[in-house]
């Protein structure tokens, strides 16, 4: 966990009255709550892969906007993530952005100079992975998302010969032990890796499910583009989850990293949480 920001409550449960989705939710007296931010590090000892997925929302805050987020941010969190397993930042292979939204992967950059200033990549070894349509996307955003894409995020890496574009709808695995899941009701062309094989695959949820409280399928965001896709898309996954035995990694969930779930597609439930 880098940090936690905190955003309207109302519009992270979409359509759930607040009398709902309070009972479940940390709410301030701004009626914004509390939401983790969350990358997921995956290594795979034998070939030597470091992968990280997602970056928190970083460090480039002005106070009156941190203010805005309550953003709390650790800029060590990652280090000491990979300090804890004999690694270093330097060891970091590869990058998964699964979304460019600022509080996925702000800390893609960091300034180097000055507050505002110029900006550099934080895993200048790391090749990253974004896709295609998603970056085309975020160039150039729709009126009612531009709001959660901020250039200054992404925009060195464009020209840094690092960023590798996944392509289609059912794009190919990058390398072994990871293969792709996309989805576009969230945003268009998110990317959701899942890891490993047999009964411990574990999928990033992304913000088609940001936290626990996100599971049943009525509830999803406002922020959604296009929200009845990702009702449809998270049926799908939770398909996914009792066919072939998926475990969920949750990006925003500031209690639960993630969980094994247990139920129906239309009502699933906690079967355990994950020590993540
Ligand atoms: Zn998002």
């Amino acid at each position: 966990m880098t940090g936690a920001i905190r955003l309207d409550g109302g519009a992270m449960f979409g359509v759930v009255p607040k009398v709902l989705w309070e009972k479940v939710a940390d709410v301030d007296g701004a009626n914004r709550i509390l939401l983790a931010t969350r990358t997921l590090l995956a290594v795979d000892r034998s070939t030597r892969r470091v992968v990280l997925v997602d970056t928190g929302c970083g460090t480039k805050w002005a106070p009156d906007q941190a203010e805005r987020f309550a953003v709390q941010y650790d800029p060590d969190a990652i280090l000491k993530a990979l300090a804890a397993i004999g690694l270093a930042v330097e060891d970091v292979t590869d990058v998964v952005i699964s979304h460019l939204h600022f509080d996925h992967n702000g800390g893609l950059t960091y300034w180097y100079d000055e507050p505002g200033g110029p900006t550099r990549l934080s895993y200048p070894q790391a090749r990253h992975w974004v896709h295609r349509g998603h970056w085309e996307h975020a160039k150039q955003p729709h009126l009612r998302d531009r709001a959660s894409f901020l250039d200054q995020d992404f925009a060195v890496l464009a020209d840094s010969g690092l960023l590798h574009f996944v392509e289609g709808e059912s794009p190919d695995p990058p390398f072994e032990g990871v293969e792709w899941l996309v989805s576009s009701g969230h945003t268009p062309f998110q990317l959701h890796p899942i890891f490993g094989a047999g009964p411990t695959r574990l999928l990033f949820t992304g913000d088609i499910v940001p936290t626990v409280a996100h599971l049943p399928l009525a509830w999803v965001m406002a922020y959604d583009s296009h929200p009845l896709a990702t009702v449809a898309e998270k049926q799908a996954v939770f398909r996914r989850c009792f066919k072939e035995g998926l475990l969920l990694a949750f990006p925003h969930d500031s209690k639960v990293g993630g969980v094994a779930i247990d139920g129906t597609v239309e009502r699933p439930i906690v079967a355990r949480t994950l020590p993540l």
